[in-house]
């Protein structure tokens, strides 16, 4: 494209909310012919509530509740502050751990009371070598709604599940019927797991999902099927997505995400709602017909 062109697109694309910071994704989005959504943050609000607290017999809400929220207390991961504000709103005290670990994509493990207290996903405990059986109906009942469950173990002992739910973005559904219509086949990669994703994806009308996805797994992800032959765009708005947005023919970060994100990619959807890459694609097309 010319320079000219160029630079009338980009002004269009400022003024409908879309940074464009390479000329380079300007001529490459109308190409695309697969784009890969990350779920939490992107085709979510990412901010997740606290919806449900099933102790296992012998233990109460309470406790649970005041074991899982002074263990995520020092997390900065958004399911953390769900955990925690939830257990603030229903009256339940939350005093910081002795000792907190982050595992990515994982969970976390602290110290409360002397305690060791695991919360996070079935691989963190059965790593962990935490008998999670017992668990299992309620993490399957929990997931088919599209929530994310997460497991609790003290001192190895299973003691219940709490769960989260994050509401779609009010375009989501939307956006993702543009894309399609546009022939553009659309995935949702997520380190959530299998049945939530899925559940959402039913929701929003994906019917391709890669899962229980580790964060330095993305990026590969996304030339796996660039090794298919795909051009790929690549949508996120975590620090743990920016490898992926860097690999991606096409990166666009969700405008209220992380500076990583925005950095490594080469579109920012400012108000981070996906109808803005349709417009981005069509903006493209545009472009590119202009000048040929
Ligand atoms: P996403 O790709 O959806 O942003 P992450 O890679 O950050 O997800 O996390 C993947 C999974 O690891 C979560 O769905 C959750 O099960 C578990 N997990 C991560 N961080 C925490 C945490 N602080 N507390 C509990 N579980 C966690
Ligand atoms: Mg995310």
């Amino acid at each position: 494209a010319t320079p000219l062109s160029i630079t009338v697109a980009t002004g269009k694309g400022a003024s409908n909310g879309i940074l464009i910071r390479s000329a380079a994704a300007l001529e490459t989005a109308h190409k695309l012919t697969t784009v890969v959504l990350d779920k939490t943050g992107t085709i979510t609000l990412g901010k997740p509530v606290l919806t449900d607290v099933l102790p296992v017999d012998g233990v109460t809400k309470t406790q649970l509740l005041t074991a899982v929220a002074s263990a995520e207390h020092d997390s900065e991961h958004p399911l953390a502050a769900a955990i925690v504000d939830g257990a603030r709103d229903s009256g339940v005290p939350v005093a910081p751990p002795d000792s907190f670990a982050s595992i990515t994509g994982k969970g976390v493990r602290a110290s409360v009371d002397g305690h060791e207290v695991l919360v996070g996903n079935l691989r963190l405990l059965v790593e962990a070598n935490v008998d999670a059986t017992m668990l299992e109906p309620d993490l399957a009942l929990l997931s088919h709604d599209g929530k994310t469950p997460m497991l609790a173990a003290v001192d190895g002992v299973a003691v219940g599940v709490v769960a989260v739910a994050d509401a779609l973005k009010e375009d989501s559904v939307e956006a993702i019927a543009g894309l399609k219509a546009r022939g553009i086949d659309v995935v949702m990669m997520t380190g959530d797991n299998r049945n939530t994703a899925g559940a959402i994806a039913r929701q929003v009308g994906i019917s391709r999902v890669v899962a229980e996805v580790m964060p330095e797994h993305k990026a590969a992800e996304v030339r796996r099927l660039q090794g298919e032959g795909r051009v790929v765009g690549m949508v996120g708005d975590g620090i743990n997505d920016a490898p992926a947005l860097a690999q991606a023919d096409v990166g666009s970060a969700i405008g209220t995400g992380t500076d990583v994100a925005i950095e490594s990619s080469d579109i920012t959807l400012i108000s981070g709602n996906l109808t803005a890459l349709v417009t981005a694609i069509d903006l493209s097309h545009a472009t590119m017909r202009n000048i040929r």
